[in-house]
């Protein structure tokens, strides 16, 4: 299978199971913007509450939400009104639009070249000189649209914690090192979207800015490199699909940055980024807004502008690195009834139970003899903890198929047994096993396989 193919898979199952729609869809769709389903909506919360336990629930790290809108004079400071510019050249033939720097990965929007790559385009000579554009959308607040009024949707979280720094040290008489974490909408109008949900203009962020001493810096830079890498680890995430990639040219705050990549069905791409940022931001914002932003240690004495180090991680494309993760086509040989032997494709999403929508589906094996009074019991006590599903149409191998490809990783069976002893059928899903157990107990066993805090 090619890898265009996976791709197109996983986009399709988005749809048929209602993880993710394109936006604005009976319009014609409205480029890099995408709609979250049923079951997309609970993934990505899922993976939001997995993030935020993980760099929360600690004492050294308080959470915020700032506001998307923030004062213009913050991307002043931050550098985006200068810098947050990416090159933009024009096909002059057939008018498609690329980012200067990323042509040899980019195919030529010509449906006559298939195939080509837009160097090839550049390098004869199609193109519009390179002019930088900046990601920044652009809005005014009040009904007058005059520089003084005007607003930004912010293109990154992290500036919302820059600029509470005072307040959150203040409110929760943190000593540093300590954290700031914030997970939110961003916006970027990027110049071309593609692959999904990878680069869209509207995604969320989950960003931690950790605050220390310029000293320990090196320190807390090896130490978040690991957590963050491990936590994908925690989640399911293949080994070998992630690696660490050390940018060896740094933006012009930067002290060290490093990515996690993950390799999708089109090639490695980051998904998270760790930031030796220094105290650029913290400089710059005491700078421009004229207020002391800054440290004092009362044990050592010492007064500094603290150093930041930074893990930025796309929770919308972290979602899409998550479904290439568990997507698998898995070949089945099923036996016939008169002996013969006959395959049959089995599409799972091996999500982490904990990410997972959906916890457990349950099902009356018939319509009849008590068996659906008997499941809609277990389902309303269950749908107290977690998502529960219920279904009672088709075949039960069908109704299992659904909610493989939903990514379910337990399924409850009733059946004529449960009548007679109160015990159910419960089948999990990456290893298609069945285990029987009193319906009393469903509870604690799902639970802690999911390891879902009560
Ligand atoms: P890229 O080089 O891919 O544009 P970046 O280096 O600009 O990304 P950061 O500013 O470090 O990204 O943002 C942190 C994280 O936010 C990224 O690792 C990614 O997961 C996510 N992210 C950034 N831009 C987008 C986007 N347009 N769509 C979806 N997620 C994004």
């Amino acid at each position: 299978m090619s890898k265009t193919d996976i791709t197109e898979k996983i986009v399709s199952l988005c749809k048929r199971r209602g993880y993710v729609f394109q936006s604005s869809e009976i319009y014609g769709g409205l480029n890099g913007c995408y709609d979250y389903g049923p079951l997309g909506v609970e993934l990505l919360k899922n993976i939001k509450e997995a993030w935020w336990r993980e760099m929360t629930y600690r004492e050294d790290v308080e959470g915020i939400d700032a506001a998307i809108l923030m004062h213009p004079r913050v991307w002043e400071a931050s550098g985006h009104i200068d810098n947050f510019s990416d090159p933009m050249v024009d096909c002059k033939e057939c008018k498609a639009r690329f980012r200067a720097d990323q042509l040899t990965d980019t195919d030529c929007g010509n449906k006559g070249y298939k195939g080509r790559k837009a160097i090839k385009c550049m390098e004869e000579g199609k193109f519009t000189e390179a002019r930088n554009f900046n990601l920044m959308f652009k809005s005014y607040i009040g009904p007058l649209e005059e520089s003084s009024s005007v607003v930004y949707l912010r293109p990154e979280t992290a500036q919302g914690i820059f600029v509470n720094f005072n307040n959150v040290k203040e409110a929760s008489r943190q000593k540093i090192p300590f954290g700031i974490a914030q997970i939110g909408k961003s916006f970027r109008n990027e110049i071309n979207t593609k692959n999904f949900l990878f680069r869209t203009r509207e995604f969320e962020q989950m960003e931690m800015q950790f605050f220390v001493n310029p000293n320990d810096d090196n320190k807390w830079f090896e130490y978040w490199k690991e957590k963050r890498i491990e936590w994908f680890y925690k989640y399911g995430m293949k080994k070998e699909k992630l690696k660490f990639y050390e940018h060896e040219k740094l933006a012009h705050y930067a002290k060290a940055a490093f990515d996690i990549e993950y390799e999708f069905p089109f090639g490695w791409g980051e998904i998270e980024g760790i930031h030796n940022r220094t105290d650029f931001d913290l400089k710059r914002h005491s700078e421009y807004s004229g207020k002391k932003i800054e440290y004092f240690d009362d044990q050592t004495k010492e007064r500094f502008i603290p150093y930041v180090i930074e893990t930025a991680v796309g929770a919308s494309r972290s979602f899409f690195a998550f479904l290439c993760n568990g997507f698998e086509e898995e070949e089945l040989v099923k036996e016939n009834s008169d002996g013969s032997t006959s395959k049959e494709v089995r599409t799972i999403l091996r999500l982490h139970p904990a990410l997972a929508p959906i916890k457990a589906a349950v099902f009356p094996l018939v319509n009849k003899d008590g068996m659906p009074e008997i499941s809609k019991n277990i389902l309303n006590d269950l749908k107290n903890y977690f998502k529960v599903f219920y279904d009672d149409s088709g075949a039960v191998g069908r109704r299992y198929r659904r909610q493989d490809e939903c990514g379910t990783p337990y399924c409850i069976t009733v059946d004529t047994q449960t009548l007679e002893d109160g015990t159910v059928t419960v089948r999990e899903r990456d290893t298609m096993s069945q285990e029987r157990i009193s319906k009393d107990n469903l509870l604690s066993y799902i639970t802690e396989k999911i390891k879902f805090k009560i």
